[in-house]
């Protein structure tokens, strides 16, 4: 099947620490967490690099889910490494160690079918990456981002000119108050909608998720769960269902945008269940079409009278 949606991220290797566990050398990145939720709704092309020492079978569960690895070079040298640290607020990741490695001299060149893509997500990596991917394709409906505190500090004139040329950014609500100035999310989510973007989705961990866009905001909840195991990836997972929603019924109208944030959630609580990507390996198209309807039943109320 012809894949319309194209994501550049992050492939790598986690060390991760909640306060109910530790997982070391998992699979993590934000591509990769993008494409295992994405695969869901759609097909995916991944544009990333790895090193020699990545084990084949993240690869081949990818695969298994006919997620497109054309765009997945292997350099001499080590894969991306991200340690991290969770305390008891699960909404705040800590970042301990940060290293590179193959992605520092990754030069993405895309595919006549790839630059074809109608559908694409710049996941969180260095913004540079970002714009060479974004040079390279023709003409896409709909451009969407993400990225960290770790670019915004330390790359902020590459990633204000990848905000520039997006349709939607999606980010956290600590990297939107960083990346504004502003400490009020709907003073940070304006300020961002000028500086090009038609919409910029808030993502609030537990407390859910806003939209805002011109003269439009929404807001839907985050799923109640009792345990959250692991909210790495739940970033990623709620872009790839997002996106993935977005790709399969190519509709980019406001409602569509907001039954896609409500696929995006419903993903992303599936995610947080398991450590790495353990939990989205299992569920099924029609857990998330339930989950989907539970979001609806929770969110609903009638007109005052
Ligand atoms: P999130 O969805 O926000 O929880 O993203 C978690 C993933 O981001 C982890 O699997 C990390 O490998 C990845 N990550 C962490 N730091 C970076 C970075 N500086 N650039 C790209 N990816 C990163």
């Amino acid at each position: 099947m012809a894949s319309d949606l194209i994501v550049v991220g992050s492939v790598a290797i986690d060390s991760v620490e909640t306060p109910f566990g530790r997982e070391e050398e998992s699979l993590g990145g934000s591509a990769l967490y993008f494409s295992a939720a994405a695969s869901l709704f759609s097909p995916v092309k991944v544009v990333a690099v790895i090193g020699e020492d990545f084990p084949r079978d993240a690869v081949d569960f990818l695969e298994g889910r006919g997620v497109d690895l054309t765009g997945l070079i292997t350099s001499p040298g080590k894969t991306f490494r991200w340690k991290g640290r969770y305390g008891f607020d699960l909404n705040e990741a800590h970042t301990l160690e940060t290293h590179l490695n193959v992605f520092e001299d990754f030069n993405p060149v895309l595919t006549q079918g790839q630059r074809e893509s109608e559908y694409v997500f710049l996941a969180n990596i260095d913004p540079e990456i970002q714009l060479k991917v974004l040079d390279q394709v023709d003409s896409p409906r709909l451009v969407a981002a993400d990225t960290m505190n770790f670019w915004i500090e330390g790359k902020p004139k590459a990633l204000k000119k990848v905000i520039e040329r997006v349709d939607v950014l999606v980010l956290n609500e600590a990297e939107a108050r960083m990346l504004s100035g502003e400490s009020n999310l709907v003073k940070a989510g304006k300020k961002i909608l000028e500086w090009g973007p038609a919409g910029v989705v808030i993502k609030r961990g537990e407390y859910g998720v806003i939209y805002f866009a011109e003269n439009h905001v929404f807001s839907a909840p985050a799923y109640p769960l009792e345990s959250v195991f692991d909210p790495t990836g739940a970033g990623d997972s709620f872009a790839g269902g997002f996106m993935g929603h977005i790709a399969a019924t190519g509709d980019v109208s406001t409602e569509g945008l907001r039954r896609a944030i409500v696929y995006g959630s419903a993903v992303a609580s599936f995610n947080v269940e398991d450590f790495s990507f353990k939990r989205l390996a299992t569920v099924a198209r029609e857990d998330l079409r339930d989950r989907y309807a539970e979001f609806r039943a929770m969110t609903v109320f009638e007109a005052d009278v």
